[in-house]
C-alpha cells in the first residue's frame, strides 16, 4: 500500500465545522499499533472535551448538521482509493469494487438519505392530549444525546465505523470511535481522514485492542453503539451498565436461507452465492446455512457449483474473491469443515479450481457441507466464512420449528413464491430482518431499520430508527392558561364529581 498522506484526501477541513481545531491527541503508527494504543487517560480526557464542547455550543441546527454531513461526504470521496487499498492490505486481499459497493456506497447513501430527510426527522412531533388536560399542547422534541461511543468490528471496517458516525452527527451528537485492531491500516486512514475533517472535540478516533475496547465501553458516554460478536456484546453491555449508559448492540448469529420446495433455480442460487461469498462470507447478515427441501438437494448442489463458477470465473485466487482476515479465523474455518467431515458430512468444494485456494494466503474455496448434524459445531456456531452447510427439510412447519428452536437470527432469507407458506414463516418466526428472494439487500434499504433481536442484537439504526436511536425523545407538555386540571385540585367539590362521572360513567361517586 502506498504511504498515506492525509493531505491526499483532505476535501474538507473546516467544512465539517467544529468549535476548535488541533492535531489529534492520540497519534498512532499502524505498524506498531500496540505501542500506540489509547490510554484510559487519553479517552477520559477526549470524552470530557467533547462533553464540554457539546454543553458549550449546544445542539447544532439543521444547517450545521447538513454542513457536517457534506464535509464528511467530501472527505470520504477524497479518501476512497486509500480506503480500498488499506482494506485490501488488512484482509490480505479484497477487491476494490467490493469495498466501493459494500462499504463506500453504503456510507454515501446514508449521508444522502439523512441529508434529504433531516428536516422532517428533526421537526418536533405534535402528540394527542387527553380530554381532562385540554387545551394544553403536547409534543416530542428529538434532542441530541451528547457524546456517542462507537465500537466497530473488522469485517466491514469502514462502513461499520462511519455509518454510525453519520447517524450520530445527523442527530446532532459528537462521537468517539473505536475501530477494530485487526484492521490497523484501515483504522489509520479513518483516523487521519476524520482528524482532517473534524476537530477532536467533535469526532475522535481511539485505537487499540480488547483492553482498549474494555476501557472504552466503560466510559460514561451518553450512548454506546457496538457492532461485533455476541460474546463481546455481553461484556460491553455489562461495562456500560455501571454508568447506566444506553446501548445499541449490533451482533451476529446464524441467519438461515430457506428455499421453498421447487424454488431452487439459477436466480435463487445466485442470490445465495452472492450473500454467502461476498467478503468471503465474513458478513454478519450472510446466509449462514441453507434449508432445502429434500427433493431439491441434488439440483441445489449442481446449481450452486454452476453459480460459483459463473460469479468467480477465476476461482478462489481470482481478483474478486476475498481472503480470510486472520490465521486464527482461517484455522477456525478449516477446523469446522474437518469436524463435519469426520462426523460423516459430505464436503463439496464448488466452482473453478478450488484446489488453487492454497496458492494464495488465507484463502478458502467456496464449500458446501451436506448432512452435518444439528449438534455439530458448524450448525451451532456462526460460520463467518465461505462455507455453506445445507440441511434438508420436509415441510414448512419443520422449518419453523427449526428456526424457533434456535437463537433468533439477525436475518432470515426466504426463496419462493410469496404464498401462504411464506406468510406463515414470516408470521411464526422472529428475526432482525427478512429478505424475500434476495440476500443482504435489506441492509442497503436506507429507509428500513437494521438491527437484531435477542442474541443477534438490541436496538436498530438506518432509517428514522437510527436518528431516533441517537436522539433523546423529550416529551413536552405546555399548559394553557384556562384548563381543567387547575380546577381539579383540593378542596374537591361538584366539579370534581362531575368530571369523574363523565370519565368513569354515571354510577361513579
Ligand atoms: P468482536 O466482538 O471481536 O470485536 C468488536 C469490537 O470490540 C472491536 O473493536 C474489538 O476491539 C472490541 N473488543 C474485543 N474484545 C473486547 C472486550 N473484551 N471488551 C470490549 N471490547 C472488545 O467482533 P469482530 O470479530 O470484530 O466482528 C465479527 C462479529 O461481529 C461477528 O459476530 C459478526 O456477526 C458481528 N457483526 C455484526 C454486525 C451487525 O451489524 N449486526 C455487523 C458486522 C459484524
Amino acid at each position: 500500500m502506498a504511504d498515506f498522506n492525509p493531505r491526499d484526501c483532505s476535501g474538507s477541513r473546516g467544512a465539517a465545522g467544529g468549535v476548535s481545531s488541533g492535531s489529534p491527541a492520540v497519534v498512532h503508527d499502524p505498524k506498531d499499533a500496540s505501542d500506540q494504543d489509547a490510554s484510559d487517560k487519553d479517552m477520559v480526557s477526549l470524552l470530557e472535551q467533547q462533553r464540554a464542547a457539546f454543553l458549550w455550543v449546544g445542539a447544532p441546527n439543521l444547517r450545521d448538521r447538513k454542513a457536517k454531513l457534506a464535509g464528511l461526504r467530501a472527505a470520504v470521496l477524497a479518501c476512497r482509493a486509500h480506503i480500498g487499498e488499506a482494506i485490501s492490505a488488512d484482509f490480505g486481499h479484497r477487491s476494490r469494487h467490493e469495498t466501493d459497493i459494500m462499504e463506500v456506497m453504503g456510507v454515501i447513501q446514508t449521508i444522502d438519505y439523512l441529508t434529504r430527510n433531516l428536516k422532517r426527522f428533526m421537526k418536533p412531533e405534535r402528540r394527542h392530549v387527553a380530554l381532562p388536560y385540554r387545551a394544553g399542547r403536547a409534543w416530542v422534541e428529538y434532542q441530541p444525546k451528547g457524546v456517542i461511543g462507537v465500537m466497530a468490528p473488522w469485517n466491514y471496517p469502514f462502513s461499520l465505523t462511519i455509518i454510525p458516525l453519520v447517524t450520530a452527527l445527523a442527530a446532532g451528537n459528537r462521537a468517539m470511535l473505536k475501530p477494530s485492531e485487526l484492521m490497523p491500516r484501515t483504522s489509520e486512514v479513518i483516523r487521519q481522514m476524520l482528524a482532517d475533517a473534524f476537530s477532536e472535540d467533535e469526532v475522535a478516533v481511539v485505537l487499540g485492542g480488547p483492553e482498549v475496547g474494555a476501557a472504552f465501553s466503560a466510559l460514561p458516554f451518553d450512548h454506546l453503539f457496538f457492532t461485533g460478536s455476541t460474546q463481546v456484546g455481553r461484556k460491553v453491555m455489562q461495562a456500560a451498565s455501571h454508568n447506566l449508559v444506553p446501548v445499541t448492540l449490533e451482533l451476529g448469529g446464524k441467519s438461515p436461507a430457506i428455499v421453498a420446495r421447487g424454488s431452487v433455480n439459477a436466480r435463487s442460487i445466485e442470490s445465495i452465492v452472492f450473500g454467502k461469498l461476498s467478503n468471503a462470507g465474513q458478513t454478519c447478515v450472510a446466509p449462514d446455512y441453507a434449508l432445502v427441501h429434500e427433493d431439491d438437494l441434488d439440483i441445489f448442489v449442481t446449481l450452486y457449483d454452476k453459480a460459483v463458477s459463473r460469479i468467480y470465473p477465476d476461482g478462489p485466487t481470482g481478483r474478486d474473491y476475498v481472503s480470510i482476515v486472520s490465521d486464527r479465523h482461517y484455522d477456525r474455518l478449516k477446523g469446522l469443515v474437518e469436524d463435519a467431515r469426520n462426523a460423516g458430512a459430505r464436503i463439496v468444494e464448488a466452482g473453478r479450481k478450488p484446489e488453487a485456494a492454497v496458492e494464495r494466503g488465507r484463502t478458502i474455496a467456496p464449500t458446501l457441507v451436506i448432512g452435518a448434524d444439528d449438534g455439530s459445531a458448524i450448525m451451532r456456531e456462526e460460520i463467518f466464512g465461505p462455507i455453506l452447510p445445507v440441511r434438508t427439510y420436509r415441510s414448512i412447519d419443520e422449518v419453523i420449528g427449526h428456526v424457533n428452536g434456535r437463537p433468533r437470527p439477525l436475518a432470515l432469507y426466504y426463496f419462493g413464491p410469496e404464498d401462504a407458506d411464506c406468510a406463515k414463516l414470516l408470521a411464526s418466526t422472529t428475526s432482525g430482518n427478512v429478505g424475500i428472494n434476495n440476500t443482504l439487500l435489506h441492509v442497503a434499504q436506507d429507509d428500513l431499520p437494521f438491527g437484531g433481536i435477542g442474541p443477534s442484537g438490541m436496538g436498530a439504526y438506518h432509517g428514522i430508527e437510527g436518528f431516533r436511536t441517537m436522539s433523546h425523545a423529550k416529551g413536552v407538555f405546555a399548559q394553557s392558561r384556562w384548563n381543567l386540571p387547575s380546577l381539579l385540585r383540593a378542596p374537591y367539590g361538584r366539579l370534581a364529581d362531575w368530571t369523574l362521572r363523565s370519565m368513569f360513567g354515571p354510577t361513579a361517586k
